[in-house]
């Protein structure tokens, strides 16, 4: 099927939505997930029109799943995170609700289950004071 320009991260990509920026280079964007399974629920897409895993360049899934490792570091630096999760879902039957291809972190707590996916909408608030940490952290990586 054809990539869908209009889908929600095709317009965050083109800055007619907002979202909670974290990290942007010339190939991928990271921000938080407005309905997080957890604190620090963080997503990487690249920048670069694709649906599935399977429709990347080599060069955009290079850049994506490094800008994935750098937000993996700075999340943990800056939730405490115990772990991390990552994931990837391609197509509906996958779970995948959005259709531009992207990375989930999703910082583990010992004895904190996971929240729904993609169902309750986080404290804009709360939100912003996790970016600001994250933030902090990539500027000073351990
Ligand atoms: P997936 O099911 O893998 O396609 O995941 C899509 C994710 O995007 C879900 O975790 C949603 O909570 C999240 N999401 C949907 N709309 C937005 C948005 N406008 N800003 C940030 N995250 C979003």
């Amino acid at each position: 099927m054809a990539y869908d320009n209009n889908n929600v991260f095709a317009r965050i990509l083109r800055g007619e939505l907002p979202c909670v920026r974290l990290y942007e280079d010339a190939d991928t964007l990271a921000f938080l997930d407005i309905m997080p399974q957890s604190v620090g629920h963080t997503l990487v897409l690249p920048k670069a029109p694709a649906e599935f895993i399977t429709d990347m360049s080599d060069a955009s899934l290079a850049a994506t799943i490094l800008s994935t490792r750098k937000l993996a570091n700075a999340v943990q630096q800056a939730t405490g995170a115990e772990g991390l999760l990552i994931s990837q879902f391609n197509g509906a039957v996958a779970g995948q609700t959005v259709p531009h291809v992207h990375f989930h972190i999703i910082p583990r707590y010992p004895d904190v289950p996971l929240r729904a996916h993609g169902r309750d909408k986080a404290d804009p608030a709360e939100l912003a004071a996790l970016a600001e940490k994250i933030i902090a952290a990539l500027a000073n990586p351990v």
